[in-house]
């Protein structure tokens, strides 16, 4: 829940009332304004006491912290979600994925394992692929774990999660990568002898066995000075993920319980679920909450599966998705090509993308920009009318772009035929079918009609 500005007020000098202006602003309240939306920093404001500067920046700290592994481009940012649901807002921060190799892996396996790196799926004009590579130490062996890091440090970019028991292990491994910014899994087991070696703005990953030993572990943690850690409860079963990821999530915001304003970690990989099968666990940790989601070794189609289902979730609801307006060629369109009109909508889009592809007749489609309103409802608002389709397939030059001036317009806005064709009077205007499944053999049945004479 976002800080009021009277509360911030309370805490200025004089309980708000001093009012001196010297932070550049009329009033203590008009800078308790801007400190709650983020507009200016708690510096600016010179008489404000050591003790309420700190408990103003504790109260300001988002409920859940930020945390970034990687650097760069590829840097993934986990954290700072604000709600519970996501129709009460939208969440944030889709989970980065990561996917996991070993120290243990033959050189074929590690370099098959590697390819999938490559993979990248294109869906609503966003490029998704994996984000992470988790590096775990099945052998104990310092040296050779280090090897793995420098060796898979040649082959990507991407942002690093060291996963080892041994501290000597996950020392050298850290000294390795340290420059890449990478999240550093530590244990009860473990934590003592790692983290008097660690930059204190190293990203760290608590792991333990329970949500108690997690928040016993975030706390010690916290007290050794480290801020950007992520946890990891331990959930191996699909139960346990939907429980431990709701009682952090709902600790953090509807308490604000600190131990717990993490972001989360889940290891679908370490699931007793077989590789194809841990789709289950880990589309349930995108819904529910994880931050960032180790994977095993998938295949393409299931990896394609859960980026859908994260964009899908990670999609703001206040937002229509949209396709660019403008105009798109399909199966080699040239001057015979037969030119439909329909809104950026982006599911609306697909639909007909899809099926003017299968028709494999050149085609042009012209999206109009209605700001992502759907054939019908741009209409209902004037956003997809006759004078505006008119302006659109003029601003596009259609005419030089086909011989056959004929322009099929969606079989749910047959009504504006008629003024269409008086605003377009060189064209043939075509009423097309209602359905995106309907356009295929609407098209082939197009193509062998002779143009009709526009009205002149
Ligand atoms: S500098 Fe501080 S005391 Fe002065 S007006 Fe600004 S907030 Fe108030």
């Amino acid at each position: 829940m976002p800080v009021k500005a009277s509360d911030i007020q309370k805490m200025l000098p004089e309980y708000g009332r001093k009012n001196c202006k010297e932070c550049g602003l009329a009033t203590c309240f008009a800078f308790a304004m801007k400190v709650a939306n983020a507009g200016i920093v708690l510096e600016k404001c010179t008489h404000l006491s050591v003790e309420n500067r700190a408990q103003l920046e504790e109260i300001l700290q988002p409920p859940i912290r930020q945390v970034v592994i990687g650097q760069g481009a590829r840097a993934v940012i986990v954290g700072e979600e604000e709600v519970m649901h996501r129709h009460q807002k939208t969440f944030f921060r889709p989970p980065g994925f990561a996917l996991l190799v070993s120290d243990t892996d033959s050189d074929d396996i590690l370099s098959a394992r590697l390819a999938k790196l490559s993979w990248t799926m294109e869906r609503l004009e966003k490029v998704s692929r994996f984000d992470l590579l988790a590096l775990r130490c099945g052998s104990g062996d310092s040296k050779r774990y280090s090897a793995l890091v420098l060796k898979v440090m040649t082959a990507t970019d991407a942002g690093l999660i060291l996963l080892a028991d041994s501290a000597d292990c996950l020392l050298s491994a850290y000294e390795a990568c340290r420059g890449r910014n990478p999240l550093v899994c530590v244990t009860a087991g473990n934590y003592a002898k790692v983290m008097p070696y660690l930059d204190k703005s190293t990203a760290v990953c608590v792991r333990a066995s329970s949500l108690e030993e997690v928040e016993k572990l975030a706390d010690k943690l916290k007290e050794l000075g480290f801020e950007n850690l992520v946890l990891d409860p331990g959930s191996r079963t699909l139960a346990d993920l939907v429980r431990d990821q709701t009682v952090i999530r709902r600790a953090a915001l509807r308490h604000k319980f600190r131990p717990f304003g993490y972001p989360t970690l889940f290891s679908a990989a370490e699931t007793a679920f077989d590789p194809e099968r841990q789709l289950l666990p880990a589309a349930a940790g995108i819904a529910k909450y994880a931050g960032i989601i180790v994977l095993d070794d998938v295949s393409q189609q299931a990896f394609q599966a859960l980026l859908t289902v994260r964009q899908d979730i990670y999609t703001d609801p206040r937002v229509a998705p949209t396709v660019e307006g403008k105009v798109y060629a399909f199966n080699a369109a040239d001057e015979s090509a037969a030119v439909l009109v329909t809104t950026n909508f982006a599911l609306t889009y697909y639909a007909v993308a899809g099926e003017v592809e299968n028709s494999k007749l050149p085609v042009y489609l012209l999206c109009q920009d209605t700001g992502g309103l759907c054939v019908l409802a741009a209409w209902s608002t004037g956003k997809f009318v006759p004078e505006i389709i008119a302006e659109t397939v003029k601003k596009h030059k259609m005419a030089d772009k086909v011989t056959s001036k004929r322009l099929v317009i969606p079989g749910y806005v047959a009504r504006i035929k008629g003024d269409l064709e008086d605003e377009l009077p060189d064209w043939e205007i075509i009423v097309g079918p209602q359905e995106a499944a309907d356009l295929p053999k609407f098209l082939h049945k197009l193509k062998n009609i002779a143009t009709v004479q526009p009205k002149t």
